[in-house]
């Protein structure tokens, strides 16, 4: 295991995006987390926003260890409602797109004002289906990475920093 990340790196890029995030949603935000990868990077982000947040979770399933099945399940939705809201989904990490493509499309259909995605990290050599965030902390290259939420079958998630994993 690398550190490929640092923590200083990742406070730096979490405050930059928090700061542009809050200049762009003066009036508030719900923002929606991806269960569990995002838990971290999203304590850490919310935290920094300096405009109203309110704070939900969806969950869905479809990795297993380090290969995607290419299938999602709704696991958990979110509760509040997003009819008319200013809605910033809170992701990990987009890879093929398949999971953050489903979560935009099952979240349109809840008829918020607008839908925006933020990934802390972006491996775009991977993608699958069409899909671009709106806001990413760091684009990588096609390495499997962990810590900082991220996880190798339930481990390494409480690491503080992104460790490559090889
Ligand atoms: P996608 O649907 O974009 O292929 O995958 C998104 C999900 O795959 C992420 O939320 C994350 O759980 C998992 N994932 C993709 N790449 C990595 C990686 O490099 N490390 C870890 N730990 N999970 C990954």
């Amino acid at each position: 295991m690398k550190v490929f990340i640092p923590r200083n790196d990742i406070k730096r890029k979490v405050k930059e995006l928090a700061e542009k995030i809050s200049s762009e949603y003066e009036n508030g935000l719900v923002v929606i987390g991806v269960l569990k990868g995002a838990f971290v990077f999203m304590a850490d982000f919310v935290r920094q926003l300096t405009c109203p947040v309110y704070i939900d979770f969806i969950k869905v399933s479809s990795y297993k260890g380090k290969e995607t099945t290419g299938e999602i399940n709704l696991e958990l939705s979110c509760s509040i409602d997003l009819k008319g809201k200013d809605v910033l989904v809170v992701e990990d990490i987009v890879d093929t797109g398949i999971t953050l493509s489903f979560i935009k499309e099952f979240l349109a259909e809840k008829d918020p004002k607008s839908l925006k995605v933020c990934c802390f990290l972006d491996k775009p050599e991977r993608r699958k289906v069409d899909f671009i965030p709106d806001y990413v902390g760091f684009t990588i290259p096609n390495r499997f990475v962990v810590g900082y939420g991220l996880d190798c079958s339930e481990e390494y998630r409480s690491l503080p920093y992104i460790a490559t994993l090889d």
